[in-house]
């Protein structure tokens, strides 16, 4: 019996992982920088927060999720989003109370039961934030800026702002009723889907990922000029404001996201190294979402981002030119007598350095071929010939050179060379 990983989902190798930790690390500190403070909900809520959150009709909601019973009957799923959840959270906690806004951020794995494919998994991670407490444009300025400039601070010089207007429950009846005007003599030229989405909620159409009734869609009317005056105004803000922050963005009409909660401004930003699917992240403002799932009314904005289409577009960039980190230090010895000085070497420069070693009394040659494909900056030889002499050999492994180190002051001078204390 042969186990493999559940279909759409991958093990991340420490050869790889490293790509993702630098990710972590630029949105931590980027948004950390914007006022962003890290939250974390758990990976499985109540079925019906979901359903309610992100909309029965939307396809998340219909085909996708990973739902279960608990030994107690419970109906509960894995998130396939963030917002829900983080929405709950600032309910179940009155974190909104004092009328402040609260600016929140995730990392974190989401679950949807899609049809896995490049850049499209079963289990993925999310960045994301959110700005709960605020209709000011100012806030949807602010996280179209942040997405443009997570993806520049990370080397993609080609991200791009994609934004549009979702409207709100007073501008959406007329625009649903204009595109069933408009699309329903072609309803036959749908696909099964298309058509039950066109009875229950026509503008979920646009998230179709068939290409015949995406070539249809291209042609129907654009929401933009359903909009009452609020969703106009608001929208003309939020792109004055970007203009004031030199922020590069176009407006696309045909833009519509997959889920129902937005209201107002949508967005998305492209990259087009990443062929057909080139969103890194989407999101934009959901002003019912918070009374809907329980709390007092309270506008809201965010965006959430795809990390394994992120890391695959900077590997496309060649962005990680180094590969992996290695160790600092990698300690060969040779013979027996030199096992307990390695061993104790190695212990004292842990306290500062990262120090790895051959565990397998290999010869001398594979040792140090070893500590070449584990990309050690420094080898430090303790060989019997070295032992006999009361020294070790260091040896910078860019450059080549060696110098020689008394053995019992051998921390104290790896560590003034490496850059550590050699303290324990
Ligand atoms: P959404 O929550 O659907 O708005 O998606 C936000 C972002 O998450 C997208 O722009 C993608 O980058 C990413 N994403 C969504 N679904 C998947 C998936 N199944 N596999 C990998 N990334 C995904």
């Amino acid at each position: 019996m042969k186990y493999k990983a559940p279909r759409g989902t991958r093990d991340l190798l420490p050869d790889d992982i490293w790509k993702w930790q630098r990710v972590e690390a630029v949105f931590r500190e980027t948004a950390g920088r914007f006022g962003y403070r890290e939250i974390r909900v758990p990976v499985f809520e109540e079925t019906e927060l979901f359903a309610r959150g992100i909309g029965d009709s939307t396809d998340i909601v219909r085909k996708e999720m990973y739902s279960f019973q608990d030994k107690k009957g419970r109906s509960l799923t894995l998130r396939p989003e963030g917002t829900a959840g983080v929405v709950r959270a600032y309910v179940e906690h009155n974190m909104g109370r004092g009328a402040r806004v609260t600016k929140l951020r995730y990392f974190a794995p989401m679950f949807r039961y899609e049809r896995p494919q490049a850049g499209r998994y079963r289990e993925f991670w999310q960045w994301g934030l959110e700005a709960i407490g605020s209709p000011n444009p100012t806030i949807d300025a602010e996280i179209i800026h942040f997405s443009v400039k997570f993806h520049e601070s990370l080397g993609l010089a080609g991200a791009e702002a994609r934004i549009n207007s979702a409207g709100c429950p007073n501008c959406t009846p007329a625009y649903n009723e204009l595109l069933k005007k408009e699309l329903g003599p072609r309803l036959d030229e749908f696909c099964a889907d298309c058509q039950v989405r066109f009875e229950r909620n026509p503008r979920r159409m646009f998230d179709c990922k068939n290409e015949t009734c995406h070539g249809i869609l291209a042609t129907a009317p654009s929401i933009l000029g359903s909009l009452c005056d609020e969703c106009r105004e608001h929208f003309d803000a939020v792109q004055r404001l970007l203009g004031e922050m030199s922020v590069r963005f176009s407006v696309d009409e045909s833009q519509a996201r997959g889920l129902d909660y937005y209201t107002k401004t949508i967005f998305e930003i492209h990259h087009a190294g990443l062929g057909a699917q080139s969103a890194l992240c989407g999101g934009g403002r959901y002003d019912n979402l918070v009374e809907e799932l329980g709390g007092a009314p309270t506008p809201a904005c965010g965006v959430s981002g795809g990390v394994d289409r992120l890391v695959a577009a900077l590997e496309g960039e060649g962005a990680f030119p180094e590969g992996a980190p290695g160790p600092d230090l990698y300690v060969v010895s040779v013979g027996e007598a030199a096992e307990p000085k390695k061993a104790s070497i190695a212990a004292a420069l842990r306290g500062t350095l990262a120090v790895d070693a051959d565990y397998q009394g290999r010869s001398m040659k594979a040792q140090m071929k070893e500590a070449g494909k584990v990309g050690a900056r420094y080898v430090l030889i303790v060989g019997e010939d070295e032992l006999a002499r009361g020294v070790a050999v260091l040896r910078n492994m860019e450059t080549g050179d060696q110098e020689e180190v008394a053995i019992d002051d051998a921390p104290a001078q790896v560590a003034a060379k490496l850059g550590g204390t050699g303290e324990r």
